[in-house]
């Protein structure tokens, strides 16, 4: 690059990349955030000032080694950058783009305050699609056959983080998938707008490339038992996720046009149904869409439902825009796109029309009141303030619990309250000997960074049973 910036050059302002304008994206499923181009890569690179202490690398819960990959990318060598994250995370490609890193790396970054955090995330997502599309990434070399036999079931985030970790060390790994795409929420609930599917899909392939076996269509606790698993194989681990939509609790939840979020997204992000006929699954939304909720899975209900062009998308959230746990940029990006937030209101009645179609939603205003059990001001409701919305179809994205199918078919494992599997929370380990878990079916909802996080420390305590270490 010609007049490279030289390093550092920490008083840059930060650089938040370029993006697809709100008024053409709202009208397709293609990315939004258009990522860095080589020479945007360079100077934001150039601003880290690459701290003896890595507060940023001490922040991601899967300890990226940040300011090396940095400074490899700021030499240009991005090949050399993307095995430096390998070493550590073998979805930069998926971190890069849907991490919370406002929360993590970049919250530590000691340029944050003064002249924005250096974009850590970016420079990430930049190295791992240059080294895909130049062909500079190979898979990390695997230890010789062991012998030993692991099953995964489930392959989201956290599962591929065991089968990688377990490859690598020679174990044999089997993935079994319920649904017939890999990739868990990063297939089936994330939208395209924010994580194209060739992205997921390479990074999964990468895993086979490694030795890992993949058999989907696959609903363990059904088609095979946990116990059945744990006889052909010395581990097993489960990574089945939170894939149990939470209802409203609401009169008239059953009307038609009345989705779970889980629904809504699986039938737009897995199933296509925004390219019916040509895709087989249909959708209604009709002109007013609400959607409930402010998490992630709120904001991805809204803006895909913009995609599919009604005439209006009204967002209620029972707090504000202050306590909404989905991450920023989405939370403006939704906003970009012509969303409505309602904050301070939550839905108390489902009305419908004869033929059992939804009409309109009642709603109440809420105010805050002292912080509850989750750390966030409880929402409460204020006499007198009822109101109508007009509405054809309502998705509800109020959070999920897991699955019971497995925890209901195996005897003898320990499950909280909340339907969460416990485990050891260093080890992993169940309350059943040789099986593990980890990631949202233990947490019931976190990120796709802790997920990794669980996977990975799982796997070490896999492979010390395995090894006798
Ligand atoms: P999952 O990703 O849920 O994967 C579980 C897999 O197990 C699924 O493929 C499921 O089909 C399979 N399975 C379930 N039961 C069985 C069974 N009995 N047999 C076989 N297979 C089974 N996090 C972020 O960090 N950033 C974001 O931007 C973000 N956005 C999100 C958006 C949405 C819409 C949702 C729903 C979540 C989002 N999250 C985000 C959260 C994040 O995706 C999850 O925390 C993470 O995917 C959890 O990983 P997991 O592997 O535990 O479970």
């Amino acid at each position: 690059m010609e007049n490279k910036p030289k390093k550092p050059t920490p008083s840059l302002k930060q650089n938040l990349g370029r993006h697809q304008a709100p008024a053409a994206r709202r009208g397709n499923f293609d990315e939004v955030a258009l990522g860095f181009g080589p020479e945007e890569a360079l100077t934001e690179a150039a601003r880290c000032l690459g701290c003896k202490a890595k507060p940023c690398e001490l922040a991601c819960p899967v300890n990226v080694k940040i300011p090396e990959f940095i400074d490899l990318l700021y030499k240009e060598d991005a090949g050399a950058a993307a095995s430096k994250i390998f070493e550590t995370s073998l979805f930069p490609a998926i971190c890069g783009r849907v991490c919370p890193q406002e929360t993590y790396c970049e919250a530590a970054c000691v340029l944050k305050d003064k002249f924005g955090p250096v974009s850590i995330g970016r420079l990430e997502r930049f190295t791992a699609d240059h080294a895909r599309v130049n062909g500079l990434i190979q898979p990390p070399p695997c230890a010789p056959d062991t012998g030993k036999k692991v099953a995964c079931v489930g392959s989201g985030p956290t599962s591929l983080a065991v089968a990688a970790e377990l490859r690598k060390l020679g174990h044999a790994v089997t993935v079994f998938e319920a649904l017939h795409e890999f990739g868990g929420v990063l297939s089936y609930g994330i939208p395209t707008f924010r994580l194209p599917r060739e992205v997921v899909r390479f990074e999964v392939d990468m895993l086979r490339r490694m030795g890992v076996r993949f058999l989907k269509n696959v609903l363990v606790g059904k088609a095979l038992t946990i116990e059945e698993l744990k006889k052909d194989f010395d581990a097993v681990y489960i990574g089945s996720g939170a894939g149990l939509p939470s209802p409203l609790g609401a009169a008239g939840e059953d009307l038609a046009g009345v989705y779970s979020s889980n629904e809504f997204l699986t039938r737009v992000n897995l199933m296509g149904a925004h390219k019916f006929p040509e895709n087989d699954t249909p959708y209604y939304i009709g002109k007013r869409v609400v959607v409930v909720g402010g998490g992630n899975t709120a904001m991805d209900s809204a803006r895909c439902a913009m995609r599919l062009g009604p005439e209006s998308v009204t967002l209620l959230y029972r707090r504000t825009r202050a306590e909404m746990p989905a991450r920023a940029e989405e939370v403006e990006n939704a906003m970009e796109e012509g969303i409505k937030f309602e904050f301070l209101t939550a839905p108390v009645q489902l009305e419908g029309d004869e033929r059992g179609r939804l009409r309109r939603v009642k709603c109440i205003r809420m105010e805050l009141g002292r912080p509850d059990a989750s750390g966030r001001r409880r929402p409460i409701p204020q006499d007198n303030t009822e109101f109508y919305l007009e509405a054809d179809s309502l998705v509800v994205a109020i959070g999920q619990s897991p699955n019971p199918v497995i925890q209901q078919t195996t005897p003898g494992l320990a499950v909280a309250k909340s339907g969460c599997i416990t485990v050891d929370a260093a080890t992993a380990k169940t309350s059943l000997d040789g099986i593990y878990a980890g990631g949202d079916v233990v947490r019931g909802g976190a990120t796709v960074l802790l997920a990794m996080k669980d996977g990975k420390a799982a796997a070490k305590a896999i492979h010390e049973k395995l090894s006798g270490s």
